[in-house]
């Protein structure tokens, strides 16, 4: 949340922002924070694809730092409580959350309600969470909510662990980011029609974030690319601080993707959802997404339903139950009747 004073106003960032390519570098960034402080590290354990979590505390211990250790192998209250239980046992000056998007966020909302501050240490691209004030807990069926929380204290990312998560995880990340330029979309036409505050400066770093993956011949597996996509994905949690909510970063798109989650017997991932979720909010619009289309076909990010496994009557659905999601987040989805929803389905059959 940014903070007014007399003539300016001061947002809240990262005071360390490094893309490592080991434990060892990453424990170098960790005791930059504090040599004498002591960390609670809290990734999934067995459970976890990568053992990075568990291979950084024993790094850390090696190299003589103050560190004990949690697990929390998803995203539910109950996990919560456990990381909760453990910060009040331990009382460390850090929580390092280390994972996917799951355990990073568990361990922020964690951090969050015992006011200590947070870093993360993402092993996955996959979603705009890995520097967000925002996260997202999951109920018993599965079902995301997004709750504040507070933006990291620093933000360590090791390029090679990140590098050896399936390729599915790079597209879910970028779509989770280009589904920003839909999200402001959205607040711009909220801000006119219901005076809803609006910040240029989020909107700004939002767009600019986004805009700077999109780009003609660029390729997922090319790590030059995925250190800009990395760094868009953290610009775009400092948007949600600038505006003080997920604003910036989550409009129609993420309502139909939500939708779709309780919908589909088994959801797509969320950045494949948002970014599909895009065009069909441009489509509504009556916005041409044909640059972005070609865009999003050239990365193999989802473009029409068939794209993601099912029908367009699927769609018309999530649409439908678009803005139940999060009542009184204003969209386009507000205004969608019978009429659009025909032209929907003939947009489609034409790109
Ligand atoms: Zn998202």
């Amino acid at each position: 949340m940014s903070v007014e004073t007399a003539g300016h106003r001061s947002v809240r960032i990262p005071r360390l922002m490094r893309l490592v390519e080991s434990p060892a570098q990453a424990v170098d960034e960790l005791a930059g924070l504090g040599r004498d402080s002591s960390f609670l590290i809290v990734h999934a354990g067995p459970a976890s694809p990568t053992g990075y979590g568990a291979s950084l505390a024993r790094v850390a211990v090696g190299a003589g730092l103050k560190v004990c250790e949690a697990i929390a192998v998803s995203n539910t209250d109950a996990w919560a409580q456990a990381v909760s239980a453990a910060i009040a046992k331990q009382r460390p000056e850090y929580v390092v959350g280390v994972g996917g998007g799951r355990v990073v966020d568990v361990a922020k909302v964690a951090a969050a309600q015992a006011g200590i501050d947070f870093v993360s240490v993402p092993t996955q691209a996959s979603s705009d969470g890995i520097c967000s004030p925002v996260a997202v807990m999951v109920d018993e069926s599965e079902h995301p909510r997004s709750i504040a929380a507070r933006i990291p204290v620093a933000v360590i990312v090791d390029m090679a662990v990140m590098s050896s998560a399936p390729e599915i995880t790079w597209r879910a990340g970028l779509g989770d980011l280009v589904s920003n330029l839909s999200a402001i979309k959205d607040w711009r036409r909220a801000h006119k029609l219901t005076g809803e505050p609006y910040d240029d400066f989020a909107c700004l770093v939002s767009e600019a974030a986004a805009l700077s993956v999109i780009d003609d011949g660029v390729s997922l597996a090319d790590p030059l690319f995925r250190e800009k996509l990395v760094r868009g994905l953290i610009l775009s949690g400092i948007a949600m601080e600038m505006a003080g909510s997920s604003r910036p970063a989550s409009g129609a798109e993420h309502l139909i993707s939500h939708a779709l989650d309780t919908l589909l017997d088994s959801p797509r991932p969320h950045g494949l959802q948002v970014a599909f979720g895009t065009i069909a909010a441009d489509l509504l619009r009556g916005d041409d997404p044909t640059r972005l289309v070609g865009y999003f076909r050239s990365v193999g990010l989802p473009v029409c339903p068939a794209d993601l496994g099912f029908d367009i009557d699927t769609l018309t659905l999530a649409i439908r139950h678009g803005p139940e999601q999060r009542p009184g987040r204003s969209t386009i989805l507000d205004e969608v009747g019978e009429p659009q929803l025909a032209a929907l389905a003939a947009a489609y059959a034409s790109l």
